[in-house]
């Protein structure tokens, strides 16, 4: 399964052919919020124009046959629990989330929303049940864990086997860009063991190896996207199952949003997600 990109109009998002569920990893394209928010963003609580993110939604809902007044998301704060959603955990827009980083559901019409710039947005759907997961993975998530926790969550709420489980690893920062310290490295070895060590380099990954540069004194580069990929593998997903996106969202600040490029100042892109095939 490889990712493809869709262009409507000016709306252009990334998405995977063999996944038969409404779902789309969002850019920075298509929108209508302004200035360094410019201009599909996603994050309500990012924008000092509401109604432009609200008119987000629905450019985004109406590309994708969903209704924007039917999306559940979170205020995220780096965690591994996933959550079982319905209807009835829609909230207003001007009220604040529950904290938490995984959602999943069953419930046809009803989309999930997770939030990212530079942070790995995972997508989990089940061809037999036909549930759907929407799972944020920043570093701390990544090696933490959260890809295994939602394989876990899928199969003790919908009773999924985890090899039917299609699995995507969307947009993220790259193994080209990000460099961690020893903390992450430690957390990574101690997640994964010795098939952590090939996905940790003192250089960066890919056409950055060459450049000369190497990570600074007590720095590596990791590649958090392999690394929610051997999560999904170890927890039995079929590797033909899982596709990963080759996009590095520091590597391409004009299309996507990078927290380590763009600070605070930014939009959020993120992962929309619903079981209605
Ligand atoms: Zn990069």
């Amino acid at each position: 399964m490889q990712f493809q990109e869709v262009r409507r109009g000016a709306l252009v998002y990334t998405m995977v052919p063999e996944i038969p569920v409404p779902h789309a990893f969002t850019t920075r394209l298509g929108g209508v919020d302004t200035g360094s928010h410019a201009s599909l963003n996603l994050g309500y609580t990012r924008t000092a124009d509401k109604h432009a993110v609200l008119e987000n939604y629905r450019i985004l809902c109406s590309a994708l046959g969903l209704n924007e007044n039917k999306i559940v998301c979170r205020r995220q704060v780096h965690g591994t629990r996933v959550d079982a959603v319905t209807s009835r955990d829609l909230i207003p827009w001007d009220e604040p989330s529950p904290e938490g980083d995984g959602l999943m559901t069953d419930e046809k019409g009803l989309a999930l929303l997770v939030f990212t710039a530079d942070c790995v947005p995972l997508l989990l759907y089940d061809p037999v049940s036909g549930a759907v997961a929407a799972l944020h993975a920043g570093w701390r998530g990544t090696v933490d864990g959260m890809a295994e926790e939602g394989v876990r969550a899928m199969v003790k709420a919908y009773g999924c086997d985890p090899k039917n489980l299609l699995a995507a690893i969307g947009p993220s920062i790259g193994p080209c860009c990000f460099e961690a310290g020893e903390e992450v490295k430690e957390a990574a070895l101690h997640r994964l063991g010795a098939a952590a060590e090939a996905l940790i380099s003192p250089l960066p990954f890919g056409p950055g190896a060459d450049s000369g540069y190497q990570a600074k004194e007590g720095k590596c580069f990791i590649d958090l996207k392999a690394f929610n990929r051997a999560l999904f593998l170890r927890a039995g997903i079929p590797a033909e199952n899982i596709a990963v996106s080759n996009e590095c969202t520091r590597c391409n600040v004009d299309r996507y949003w990078s927290y380590r490029f763009h600070g605070n100042a930014r939009g959020s892109q993120g992962l929309l997600v619903s079981p209605r095939g």
